[in-house]
């Protein structure tokens, strides 16, 4: 669901990424801000003849400003996760505001609870201000500055108070979990904040049905199957990470030669029942040649061209001592079916998804076993 995002610039080091469903919010948030406007202006008590600006231009740079402050709220996960020497791979500015994409592997409590702080604290902290300096500097010369920044500083203060309920995966959900981390494990600890974030969901779903609200609606899907995807990761990382990619990859691995015709790979595709070969050449491996490369070539040509015309030569390769969660990783980051397993410069194996996740139920199978 995050891949639909477009690098906008960097922080840090860091890219921001938008995803497209940010380009539909601002235009939203621009409209209700826009036509709530003279009433914003009111409680704030700015007399409406006042204003200089159309309410709608007042309203787009308010949604602007919401989301330059929900990105320093991500940018404050973001620093202390760097601080703590935790990598961070992306910031996504999206429908609900913003998601750090915090590199997978930190189960460390202690840590967790200041990278999910950090966050609600820095938008208390903007919305503090933001209502301080107001109170102390009336800006008289410029009245819709003074009405903009008097509904930031407030929807600030309560996006930090919303981030801050338990309803994992929120910022309040992460802390949970850290605390609970510190009496059971990190997995028991995930499972119960899970739980947790889904009875929130529920609530959130029904207070939204009950007062028409459907943006609470949207919030209470969003956290619900945030929760179980969350869930899903965790136990496959701690899981898959207990396996080297000796444990599970294929040893006796058939090869073939890059000279070799299209015809005989087919052939020996179908007598050998392989989907794939790593490709040699005066025993070197060249690259990898599987099933979809060959629906390439036109029938009639098959005994025309070679397998190296047809291979892929950009091959990923791991050592056998690497765990199992980062070659999983590797796949899904290039998005591709196999990785070589080299060591000394020497083939030793082959590792697919399939191999993996067959170790995943294999452990689940028997972990499920020696429960009873
Ligand atoms: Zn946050």
């Amino acid at each position: 669901m995050f891949k639909e995002a477009m690098v906008v610039g960097r922080i840090y080091g860091i890219p921001v990424k938008i995803h497209y469903t940010f380009l539909l919010i601002i235009p939203f948030l621009a409209w209700v801000f826009g036509s709530n406007f003279s009433s914003f202006a009111e409680r704030a008590g700015v007399p409406l003849e006042n204003l200089l600006l159309n309410p709608y231009l007042s309203g787009l740079i308010m949604a602007l400003a919401l989301f330059i402050s929900v990105l320093l709220h991500e940018l404050a996960h973001s620093r202390v996760a760097q601080n703590q020497g935790i990598a961070i791979n992306s910031i996504t500015l999206m429908l609900f505001g913003g998601v750090a994409h915090i590199e997978e592997g930190l189960e460390d409590p202690k840590k967790e609870v200041w990278i999910a702080m950090a966050g609600p604290l820095t938008s208390l902290l903007i919305g503090v201000t933001l209502l301080i300096a107001l109170s102390i500097y009336p800006l008289q010369l410029f009245p819709d500055m003074r009405v903009m920044g008097f509904y930031l500083g407030q929807i600030n203060i309560f996006l930090a108070f919303f981030n801050l309920i338990p309803a994992f995966p929120t910022d309040g959900g992460r802390i949970m979990r850290s605390l609970l981390a510190r009496r059971s494990s990190y997995l028991d600890a995930t499972r119960i904040a899970t739980t947790v974030g889904q009875v929130f969901a529920f609530l959130f779903a029904l207070l939204g049905l009950l007062l028409g609200n459907f943006i609470l609606i949207f919030i209470a899907i969003f956290i619900f199957f945030g929760a179980s995807q969350e869930y899903r990761q965790t136990l496959q990382r701690i899981t898959l990470t207990d396996f080297k990619v000796k444990d599970l990859m294929t040893k006796n691995v058939s090869i073939i030669d890059e000279d070799a015709t299209v015809k005989e790979l087919l052939q020996r595709i179908l007598t050998e029942l392989h989907s794939g070969y790593p490709v040699f050449s005066d025993g070197e491996l060249k690259g990898c040649v599987t099933i979809g490369d060959i629906s390439n070539v036109a029938p009639e040509k098959h005994h025309e061209y070679r397998v190296k015309d047809i291979m892929s030569r950009n091959i990923k390769k791991v050592s056998p001592d690497d765990n199992v969660y980062q070659a999983l990783k590797i796949l899904s980051g290039f998005d591709i079916g196999r990785l070589m397993v080299v060591e000394n410069g020497n083939l030793v194996g082959i590792i697919t998804r399939s191999d993996i996740m067959k170790g995943f139920r294999l452990r689940q199978i028997q972990k499920d076993f020696s429960y009873r």
